[in-house]
């Protein structure tokens, strides 16, 4: 008999970051990036206000220019006046230091760090560079991730390992050297960052790659040798379907494992797409593997020839809808209500079983079946619809359902950005 469910969570340092707890056996962490020039400071609050209420729990951005520096403690004000607090992560390449030291009230306003160790500096430049944004974390009491990238390498370290490897009786494939190459470099800077006073537990890594494989070969590897929470993403994973299903193999592979305590999903958007879509399938990641949950779930059916009308489609499509636009209200209202699972099915083969299982269900008529829709209520077969109006009447009854079984409390809260629930 093999055993059922994700194995137990790696051990790791617990990383405060503003009010989010990363690693530790904390629930894991959901994070985006936004994707707008920094220094437009609306255009950005709106953003990161957009993710927020999407149930991004921290949000990064790029802080890239003195003028994208000069912004972020003006986001946050605009991010406070709005009652949004989620914490915000600066993005740093190359100028890093010089930006931290140029604009304090940039470093004081950030939460975290994300430093790129194959860009941080070169030469001789490299560790004085490193060692300056150390240094300003520490003395404003910030966390810092140390993020590896495999589009920007430490080239250095790579040729070493490279040259290392030559010299072997029996070489490794290049494949493997590089793997090697990225987790040494997270490693080696976390050491140094540690020689230079930063405790472990302000440090979160990552190693993302853009191939599956390579990405659960790295982190399988990287959470076997240290305890450094670690944050898990595929880079460039890509667009639409391929970005999604990318992400979500190599993910599922690795918190299955136990291993990762904060997710990125980096889907390129589609045109016109909202980039909150990142963080809606990085909630599913995790809520369809059963290790955190975040909105009511809708089971359908995929439908056959047993239902020729499109009615279940359009009903499962407008429960989901209805589900995801009472959310906000009904998370402040109704504890608990994230773990709502609800059954839209298309005929009686499988309709009743599948809606007995789920909170609350409705088995729509198939082609040829008498015309009536048996509604499920916690297992139990509570009443039948019929006519033009079942979608409208099934909608009420999940409304009273929920009201009903996620007892109110007595103050109603507004809507507000999503804080670690589960
Ligand atoms: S529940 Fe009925 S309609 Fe849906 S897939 Fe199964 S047989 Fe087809």
């Amino acid at each position: 008999m093999g055993s059922f469910g994700a194995s137990p969570r790696r051990e790791s340092h617990a990383v405060r970051v503003g009010g989010v707890t990363i690693g530790g056996g904390a629930p894991i962490v959901v994070q985006s990036m936004t994707d707008t020039d920094t220094a437009d400071v609306e255009a950005t609050a709106r953003q990161v206000e957009e993710l927020a209420l999407a149930g991004s729990e921290i949000v990064r951005v790029t802080v890239n220019t003195l003028q994208a520096a000069r912004a972020v403690p003006r986001i946050r004000e605009r991010l406070a006046a709005r009652g949004v607090e989620v914490p915000l992560v600066g993005d740093f390449h190359y100028n890093g230091h010089e930006l931290l030291a140029r604009e304090p009230a940039c470093a004081e306003a950030l939460d975290k760090y994300r430093i790129n160790p194959g860009n941080v500096g070169f030469g001789h430049k490299k560790d004085p560079q490193f060692a300056a944004i150390i240094e300003t974390a520490l003395r404003y009491g910030k966390r810092i991730r140390i993020g590896v990238n495999w589009g920007s390498l430490d080239q250095q370290l790579a040729r070493a390992l490279m040259d290392e490897n030559a010299r072997r009786p029996e070489p490794l494939d290049a494949a493997s050297v590089l793997r090697e190459a990225l987790v040494r470099s997270a490693l080696d800077s976390a050491a140094k960052a540690e020689a230079l006073g930063m405790p472990a537990d302000r440090i979160v890594l990552s190693c993302k790659v853009s191939g599956v494989q390579d990405l659960i070969a790295v982190y399988r590897e990287l959470a076997a040798r240290c305890r450094y929470p670690l944050h898990l993403g595929l880079t460039e994973a890509g667009m639409g379907d391929k970005g999604i299903v990318a992400s979500t193999a190599a993910l599922a592979v690795l918190l299955q494992e136990g291993i990762g305590d904060t997710i990125r999903v980096s889907l390129t958007p589609e045109p016109g797409a909202p980039r909150r879509r990142e963080v809606e399938i990085a909630q599913l990641i995790l809520q369809t593997m059963g290790l955190r949950a975040f909105t009511p779930l809708v089971t359908a059916c995929p439908g056959c020839g047993r239902t020729t009308s499109s009615f279940f489609r359009e009903l499962a499509e407008k429960v989901s809808a209805h589900l995801r636009e009472r959310m906000p209200r009904w998370r402040g209202r109704y504890p608990g209500v994230e773990n709502l699972t609800v059954a839209v099915m298309g005929c009686v083969v499988n309709g009743p079983g599948e809606s007995r299982h789920a909170h609350i269900g409705i088995s729509l008529p198939g082609t040829g079946e008498e015309p009536a829709a048996p509604v499920f209520e916690d297992g139990v077969k509570t009443r039948t619809l019929r006519g033009p109006a079942i979608a409208e009447e099934f909608l009420r009854i999940i409304d009273a359902y929920v009201e009903r079984r996620f007892a109110p409390t007595s103050a109603i809260e507004e809507p507000r950005p999503p804080t670690q629930s589960s």
